[in-house]
Parts: structure tokens; C-alpha cells; sequence
């Protein structure tokens, strides 16, 4: 073999598991060489809410929410059994340790919120906070010129023409005129948004993913991480049982390079691609994604060719979010109105199918499972005026004037009418189903209790509800007219399904073995929480964690 170059690491895919693995490699004094087959860094991570899912962390324990890897071995016991054990053990023992690395040689920082439950808050070993950490606010004009190169936020999570807004930020800049406080935090964002623009095409005010890329993408810059942009992964060569290097396209010419001591794929998984969704999501009516385009199953592919063995034993192939359309977005229900209380959901029938406050993840869960008996894909989230004011839906905001409204109601998205009967023809389900439906409801949110599918009724459902709705913060009749609905369908925003690991990441054959110099990372890895999603940050969380284990291993051998 003619190799063109030759380094100790080669990461392919600049997202977080790849920006992490290069970020470890080069403070172990490993010569790395991270392709990005893009012109820009942050992948899926780039548009995510940045959390990590990591128990027993000193950062937790700073913040005066300190967690346990007990407690979270005997969470993870309850949800999801002996599966995947080993690998499990490795994420809780290895967790905290890749935290401080970063936390103390790098501007990769994260904080512990007071309060961000996990999703299925009545399990035992549970945490109501401490688990979930959020990556630090960033300045993007730190980076310089590389600001360019982060991959922006999708628009709707963005203001003003490009400023971002953090779940934090969203009451102060709704009601500046709430306290002396919020006037001048609110002023201070614009200010500094004002300002921003008359230099950048965007706010450099970095929060959530984008912040998480950000301080990655900066702390490679400053240990002087080569990284090669528009690089793209073709192939991996290998030997009799070895992975030696790549092909690789840099711009238009191909080149071959040596990985002395290991390859470490990091393309985000496949959840975008239609092919791959056919193949291991087959007969789901899933047809929609949240995640960057880019990460469409190259490195899970070349993987693939090279011998290496697919885990799809899960609960779910993919990890989703209900989302609604509107034109070329596709855009998540996270948590900013399903569980806000005046809000049902009901499918074809008129009938309300799920727990509207659970996980983004649960609520398609329960509407795959419906759209078994009944067609519930698209299913219809309903409120009043009421609501929208308030909390508004989708890409309606809080507050939306006449105006935004009736832009989205001319184009279709939103659906209006003055009746619950002239609603449910709108939408084409049953009327006295959905009056019935609305007015049982409306019973429960007096009541304070639903009955039927316990909105409101876990920690994590109140988490995301509206402190200030009482009784229940997650119910309140729904009576004001015009009535609303907006259409869901279940989208991926990652796969569960990848390669077959072990617990330092190394990739494995179909007999068990180990794939010699070969190593998946991020969405590339098969989910150790096989299909059922237990907190915030459980992608990001073992991305982190799965990067420091194989630079470690790599480096340690
Ligand atoms: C709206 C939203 C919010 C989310 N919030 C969270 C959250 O808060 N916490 C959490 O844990 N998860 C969250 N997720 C999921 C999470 O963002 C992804 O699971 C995660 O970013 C995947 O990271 P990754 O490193 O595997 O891939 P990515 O971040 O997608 O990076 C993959 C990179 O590989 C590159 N690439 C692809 N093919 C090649 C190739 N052939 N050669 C070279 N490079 C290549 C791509 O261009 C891309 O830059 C969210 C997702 C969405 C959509």
C-alpha cells in the first residue's frame, strides 16, 4: 500500500463525538488528523440543546446537585435490564473522569441546572437533577474568522435574524417588564445582539449545541488540531484482520491515509438516510429527520464493508421527536408547548392517545403504537387561543400577534376555527368525538388529575409544565376560541441502531471479536440504552465518554 500521509489517529466526522476524540488524542500527544467531509464543524451536535447525560459528575456535585453512579446503575437496571451491560459499566466508571479532563485542560465546560429531571422520573435510582449537564454559553467571537465555520442553529431556534435563545433566556425576553432584573437582561441581549450584527451574519452568542461546538471547535484550534474540511470518508483499508487507514477525498483529489494507531468513525449515524431507515427501520411510518443531512451512514457503511457487525437489538431503531412541517423544516415539539397545560393531542379518531408531557421520544412512541389500531400519523396537537398567547405552538411563538397567525394559517400549518366541531372537519376527524374528547378533558384540568393518560403526573411532566397553572401544571380547560391545531409526525433525530462496540468503543465482528484500529464513536456506536430514552443528553453524554475511552485505549493499548 502507497500511503499519501501518515498520523497516529484519523477521526472522521467533526461533530461531538469526533471533535472530542480529536480534542483527547492531541492532549495524550497523539499526532491525529480529524476530516470533516463538510466545510463546517458541529454536525447534528451543532443543533442540538448540547446536554450531556453523565451520573455521578464533579461538576454536579459543585453546582450543589450532586448525583450517584449507584443511583444511576440501579435507574439504568430498572430501564433497561442486563442489556448492554458491559458497556454500560464502562460509560458510569469512565464518565466523570472525561469531564475533568476536559473541565481542566480545555474551554469544554459544562454546569449542572438545578433542576432537569430524567424522562421517567418515577423509576427508582432516578435524578431530578445533576445528571443532565449543559455546555457553558459561549463567544463566538473568539474563534475569529473560524466563527464561520460552525454550523448555525435551524432557524426557528434563532430571533432577531440569528440570535439564539436559550430555554433560560425565553421568560426575560417575553416579559422584560417583569422585574428590574429581566428589563436589564433582556436589554443587554439585544444590545449585544445589535451589536453582533453590524460585524457577523449571526448573534455570536453561542448557547446549547451551539456553544458545546464552539468551545470544542476553539479548543482544538488552540492545541493546534490539524483538521481537514470537505474531507470525506470513502473507504477503510484493512488488512487480513486490521484497519490500517482510509481513502479519503480531500476537495478533488483522493488520498490514502496511514492510522498508525487507530481509526475513530464519528459521522453521526444514519438517521437522515432513507435507504438505511428502510433497512432497520422497516414497515415504520417514519419518514422524517431532524438530524444534519450529512450525517447519512458513512462511516456505519464503511464499516460495515470492512467486516465489522450492525447491533440492532433495540427497543426502538431510532431515537425521535413529534415534529411539525413547514416547508423545508422539520421542526421538534422538545418541550416548549406539548406539555404546557390547554394542550391536547389526538389522532384520526378525535381521541387523545397519549400522555401529551411525556418525552419527546415517549409521545411518538405512544403514537406508533396507536397508529397500530387507529391512524395517528399525522396526529393533531389542539389548543385554544388561549394557549397560544401564552405558550404558543411549534412556530407559533408566545404572544404571536394577528399577524403571525394568519401568515400560518394562510399557508396551512396552522389550522383555525371558531368551533370544536369546525376544527375537527379542518383537520378530518370525527366532531362529536373530538368534543367529547375536549370536554373530558376539560374535566380532568378542573379536577387536576387526567384520568386517562396522567398528564401532569410525574416530575419530569411538571418539569415542562407552567409552575404557575394550578392545580395541575400541565392541565387547564381548553374554552377560549378560536380553536388551533397543528399537525406531528414522528421524526428520527438519531439512531439507536449502529455498530456492535465494546466498552472502549472498539468496533466488534459477528463473532464478538474486535476489529483491529477500528473505532465508532457518537451516532456510529449502537446506543447503550438500547432503544429506550431515559434522560436528557444520552447521546451527547456517551459521545463524550465512548471518545475519551478509545483515545485511552489507543494510547494505552
Ligand atoms: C433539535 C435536536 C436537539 C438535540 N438535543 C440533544 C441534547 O440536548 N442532548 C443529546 O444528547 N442529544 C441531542 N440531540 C441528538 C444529538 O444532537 C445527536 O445524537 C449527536 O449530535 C450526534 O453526534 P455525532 O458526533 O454522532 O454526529 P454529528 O454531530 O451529526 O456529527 C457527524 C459529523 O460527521 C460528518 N461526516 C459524515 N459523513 C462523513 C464522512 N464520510 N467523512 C467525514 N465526515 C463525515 C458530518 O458532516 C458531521 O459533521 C438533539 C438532536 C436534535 C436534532
Amino acid at each position: 500500500m502507497r500511503w499519501d500521509r501518515e498520523v497516529d489517529v484519523l477521526v472522521f466526522g467533526a461533530g461531538m463525538g469526533g471533535m472530542c476524540a480529536a480534542l483527547f488524542a492531541a492532549h495524550e500527544g497523539l499526532d491525529v488528523l480529524l476530516c470533516e467531509k463538510t466545510e463546517q464543524v458541529g454536525g447534528t451536535t451543532s443543533t442540538s440543546a448540547g446536554t450531556v447525560w453523565i451520573p455521578g459528575s464533579a461538576q454536579a456535585k459543585r453546582d450543589g446537585v450532586p448525583d450517584s453512579i449507584d443511583d444511576a446503575r440501579r435507574f439504568l437496571e430498572a430501564e433497561i435490564g442486563t442489556r448492554a451491560l458491559g458497556v454500560r459499566e464502562a460509560f458510569l466508571e469512565a464518565g466523570p473522569a472525561a469531564l475533568d479532563y476536559l473541565d481542566v485542560r480545555t474551554e469544554v465546560k459544562f454546569r449542572a441546572p438545578p433542576r432537569h429531571p430524567d424522562y421517567h422520573s418515577n423509576q427508582p435510582g432516578r435524578a431530578l437533577a445533576g445528571r443532565a449537564l449543559a455546555p457553558l454559553p459561549f463567544d463566538g467571537r473568539l474563534l475569529g474568522k473560524d466563527f464561520a465555520r460552525v454550523r448555525p442553529p435551524i432557524a426557528p431556534f434563532m430571533v432577531l435574524g440569528g440570535m439564539m435563545v436559550g430555554k433560560d433566556d425565553i421568560p426575560i425576553l417575553l416579559k422584560p417588564f417583569a422585574s428590574l432584573k429581566a428589563f436589564t437582561a433582556a436589554a443587554r441581549l439585544l444590545l449585544r445582539h445589535a451589536t453582533d450584527r453590524l460585524r457577523y451574519r449571526r448573534g455570536t452568542r453561542l448557547v446549547m449545541g451551539n456553544a458545546l461546538v464552539g468551545r470544542l471547535f476553539y479548543s482544538l484550534r488552540a492545541r493546534d488540531v490539524p483538521i481537514a474540511f470537505d474531507a470525506r470518508l470513502v473507504e477503510l483499508v484493512k488488512g487480513a484482520d486490521h484497519v490500517d487507514g482510509a481513502v479519503v477525498d480531500i476537495g478533488d483529489k483522493r488520498q490514502t491515509i496511514r492510522a498508525r494507531r487507530g481509526v475513530i468513525l464519528a459521522t453521526g449515524g444514519f438517521a437522515p438516510s432513507e435507504k438505511l431507515r428502510a433497512e432497520f427501520m422497516r414497515a415504520l411510518p417514519v419518514a422524517h429527520s431532524n438530524a444534519f443531512a450529512g450525517a447519512s451512514g458513512d462511516g456505519f457503511q464503511a464499516a460495515r464493508a470492512a467486516g465489522a457487525a450492525v447491533d440492532d437489538r433495540h427497543t426502538s431503531p431510532a431515537f425521535y421527536f413529534p415534529s411539525s412541517l413547514h416547508k423545508d423544516t422539520v421542526y421538534p415539539h422538545i418541550l416548549l408547548d406539548r406539555a404546557k397545560p390547554g394542550l391536547i393531542a389526538v389522532n384520526s379518531d378525535g381521541r387523545r392517545f397519549v400522555n401529551e408531557s411525556d418525552s419527546y421520544h415517549d409521545f411518538v412512541e405512544g403514537m406508533l403504537r396507536a397508529n397500530a389500531a387507529t391512524p395517528s400519523v399525522p396526529a393533531w396537537l389542539v389548543c385554544d387561543r388561549s394557549f397560544i398567547r401564552d405558550y404558543g405552538i411549534g412556530l407559533v411563538h408566545p404572544g404571536a400577534g394577528r399577524r403571525q397567525i394568519e401568515r400560518y394559517v394562510a399557508d396551512g400549518y396552522l389550522k383555525r376555527a371558531e368551533t370544536l366541531m369546525e376544527l375537527a372537519q379542518l383537520i378530518g376527524v370525527d366532531g362529536k368525538t373530538l368534543l367529547r374528547t375536549v370536554q373530558e378533558h376539560n374535566a380532568f384540568a378542573e379536577a387536576g388529575v387526567d384520568d386517562a393518560f396522567g398528564k401532569g403526573g410525574t416530575e419530569y411532566n411538571q418539569f415542562n409544565g407552567d409552575p404557575a397553572n394550578k392545580p395541575n401544571p400541565c392541565l387547564r380547560p381548553i374554552v377560549e376560541p378560536p380553536y388551533f391545531a397543528v399537525a406531528v409526525y414522528p421524526s428520527t433525530m438519531g439512531t439507536c441502531v449502529g455498530l456492535s462496540t465494546d466498552g472502549d468503543a472498539r468496533v466488534l465482528d459477528p463473532d464478538g471479536r474486535a476489529v483491529g484500529g477500528l473505532y465508532a464513536v457518537g451516532n456510529d456506536m449502537a446506543s447503550l440504552f438500547r432503544g429506550i430514552y431515559v434522560g436528557p443528553g444520552i447521546t451527547l453524554g456517551p459521545a463524550l465518554v465512548f471518545a475519551y475511552r478509545a483515545v485511552m485505549r489507543i494510547k494505552n493499548g
